[in-house]
């Protein structure tokens, strides 16, 4: 099986003269997508305006989403509910998560999490003002850091900097024999390599879609419940679309039965629509085939890099067992070489203090970008390309 045995690259809209490296931060653009999003907005809004709700079937569009988001992290129909962005998810998450376990006063995550996840809880923790504390040991340490003082366990599977894996099924069994609440973050998970989240058991899973998925910028976040607990699940902000019967106007609020009590407000139509498109990539694709080209990629841009660029270290795990869909290089002048990568069309992306990251998406990636790649790295790097002014100053986007 081979990267190219993947036929999905003639799916997307890809730049001339770009090798893209950065679909782990925000995906490329699927070619039906214009076309849904201009028939969404001109057809529906325009044609049909507030009829569209029904006419259109809008208001069970999160829902539909959410079933096809489900098939691709191994979760059952009408376990998860889109909407809102990953933040906010990961806020309802740990809230509910705190008020299953009223005697407990920890959080649990580690200090490899990407810095919303935290500042989330934090945040959370002072408004409940309940002498709870969020605890952030080192990622090697989370497993052994799990007592019985904690409530909940809330990490992101993928680490954002290095693409590090944590072993779902292993922590998710230590947090239940603590008897925590176990929360995943699948930011860097959801198409990016099989997802089993019915099998570990896991409480709840939270995750984006603009990344692996190309839902595109600002497209909505996804929360996962266990089915057997929804009931259970107190709303932190219980917004009238997580209401039993929105449209019966109750004065007092009601959750819906299913997951969709973790729905807010209002729903997004047109990103919605935007990612129910790039969703049709997915269809006939399995996630194995998908990580075994993952695999196949990282290990000859590793070996390619590493081959070329003696200056640059490894900052991703070698062993491709533990790594998600992305490779990690440290280098101290990192920003302004991927500048001039940039520049010269291999999009990657950099990360404070010292990391230059790619993202590996066998989609629209094959071996020959790969190689393409490399050069241009090894052109930046050994002709000190990365020295020229321009590629020192920073944006506010980085
Ligand atoms: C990308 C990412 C986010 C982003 O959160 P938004 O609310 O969508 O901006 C949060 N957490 C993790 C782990 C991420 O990788």
């Amino acid at each position: 099986m081979s990267a190219s045995n993947l036929p999905k690259k003639e799916l997307f809209e890809l730049p001339e003269g770009v090798i893209y490296l950065d679909g782990n931060s925000l995906g490329c653009l699927p070619k039906g997508v214009v076309d849904r999003a201009s028939e969404t907005i001109e057809r529906e809004w325009g044609g049909q305006l507030i009829r569209a709700w029904n006419s259109a079937d809008w208001i069970s569009l999160p829902r539909r989403v959410g079933d096809r988001i489900a098939r691709l992290v191994g979760a059952a129909e009408g376990s998860i509910a889109t909407g809102d962005t990953l933040s906010i998810k990961v806020y309802q998450a740990v809230a509910a998560a705190l008020k299953m376990r009223p005697g407990r006063k920890v959080v649990l995550s580690d200090s490899g999490n990407f810095p919303t996840d935290l500042y989330m809880v934090r945040g959370l923790l002072q408004t409940l003002d309940g002498g709870h504390e969020l605890r952030t040991p080192e990622p090697e340490q989370v497993a052994d850091s799990i007592d019985e003082s904690v409530a909940a366990v809330l990490l992101t599977q993928v680490d954002y900097r290095t693409g590090r894996t944590h072993d779902m099924a292993e922590i998710t069994r230590r947090a239940h024999e603590a008897g925590a609440v176990m929360i995943w973050d699948l930011a860097h998970s959801a198409g990016a390599l099989p997802v089993d989240l019915a099998g570990c058991g896991t409480e709840f899973a939270v995750g984006c879609t603009y990344k692996y998925l190309n839902g595109g910028p600002g497209a909505p976040a996804f929360i996962y419940v266990r089915p057997d607990i929804v009931s259970g699940v107190e709303p932190a902000l219980a917004g009238w679309m997580g209401h039993d019967a929105p449209f019966a106007m109750e004065l007092f609020y009601r959750p819906a039965m299913s997951t969709e009590r973790l729905r807010v407000g209002t729903p997004p139509i047109v990103q919605l629509a935007i990612l129910d498109e790039a969703l049709n990539v997915w269809e006939g694709v399995r996630l194995e085939d998908i990580r075994k080209a993952s695999i196949e990629l990282s290990e000859l841009f590793i070996a390619e890099v590493e081959r070329r660029c003696p200056q640059l270290t490894l900052a991703s795990p070698r062993d491709a067992g533990k790594r998600g869909s992305q490779v990690s290089f440290a280098f101290e002048n990192g920003y302004a070489a991927m500048q001039a990568l940039i520049d010269r069309g291999v999009i990657g992306d950099f990360r404070a203090p010292n990391i230059m990251r790619f993202g590996l998406t066998p989609l629209y990636l094959d071996n020959g970008d790969i190689m393409s790649a490399a050069e241009v790295i090894e052109e930046v790097i050994s002709e000190e390309l990365y020295r020229d002014p321009k590629y020192n100053v920073r944006s506010r986007v980085t």
